[in-house]
């Protein structure tokens, strides 16, 4: 695939998809679809990576408790990605932008075959101005959902192989926080932001606690995962609130906002 100089991985989490009550969170996703159809008139190439089919359809489905059950699980996630795919799609609409879906497994990208498949596809997407929407196959897969690794886990890893898999210049993090603490900012009112960090080390995993927030699930942890990889191969990745998606606008003219992982180059 050719490297552009302006291709844009995003990725959204349950979080920010979802209201307290699981509901989907209407506002921000229709603001977020205004948003990236903007910076995409605006010259840029842009890929989403959004999770949250499993808390929207566990909702839609009226589940009394998010699902502990494999199969209720992944029953939910066949509900729920068809209910952001098509709010997606009418959201993506307005703006008369189009949208694909492309639903990965982490074993896709090992094999070199199914690899070269997936990236042939990004890039015909991109060529024809298409916004690939990108979430784990939660409902075949079930390593990503359950396993101890988390080797996707909320698709923060998985936005990352999707950036460096399109060669991406930038992959930026929407999260239920500012940014990159150090220390957990809920437990911690003393916590401060780290604006940039460049070298992702153990000391730097110390300050990251275990997994997050109710509806979100990786925590911060698999957020430097992600950095890590991406960082790794050269992409700035940026870690940053998404509650107004409209600070992308800041994130895309290179302003300061949450934290900055140095790509290494
Ligand atoms: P999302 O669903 O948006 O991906 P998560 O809930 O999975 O978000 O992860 C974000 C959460 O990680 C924060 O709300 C915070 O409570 C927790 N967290 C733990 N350590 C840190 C830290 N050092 N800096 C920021 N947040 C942290």
């Amino acid at each position: 695939m050719a490297a552009k100089s302006d291709r844009i991985v995003i990725k959204v989490g349950t979080s920010t998809l979802t209201n307290e009550l699981g509901n989907s969170n209407l506002r921000t996703m229709e603001k977020l679809a205004m948003v990236l159809s903007d910076i995409q008139n605006m010259g840029h190439e842009v890929i989403l990576v959004s999770s949250g089919a499993i808390a929207v359809g566990a909702n839609k489905m009226h589940l009394k408790e998010k699902p502990k059950e494999m199969r209720m699980k992944q029953a939910a996630a066949a509900v729920g990605q068809c209910t952001n795919m098509f709010l997606y799609d009418k959201f993506f609409g307005y703006y008369d932008k189009m949208v694909g879906q492309i639903l990965l497994n982490a074993d896709d990208i090992k094999e070199e075959e199914k690899k070269e498949n997936l990236s042939n596809t990004f890039s015909a997407l991109l060529e024809q101005g298409v916004i690939p929407i990108v979430n784990e196959n939660d409902s075949v897969s079930y390593k990503e959902i359950e396993s101890e690794e988390r080797l996707f886990s909320d698709n923060d890893v998985l936005s990352a192989v999707v950036a460096v898999l399109c060669q991406a210049d930038k992959l930026i993090i929407l999260s239920d926080i500012d940014g990159f603490y150090d220390k957990d900012p809920r437990l911690f009112k003393d916590a401060k932001l780290i604006e940039r960090i460049d070298v992702i080390d153990d000391a730097v995993y110390e300050l990251a606690g275990g997994a997050g927030s109710r509806r979100g699930t990786g925590g911060m942890r698999t957020k430097l995962q992600a950095a890590d990889i991406a960082t790794a191969q050269g992409i700035d990745t940026v870690v940053t609130n998404g509650k107004d998606p409209a600070i992308l606008f800041k994130v895309v003219a290179g302003e300061s906002v949450g934290t900055l992982f140095k790509g290494h180059r």
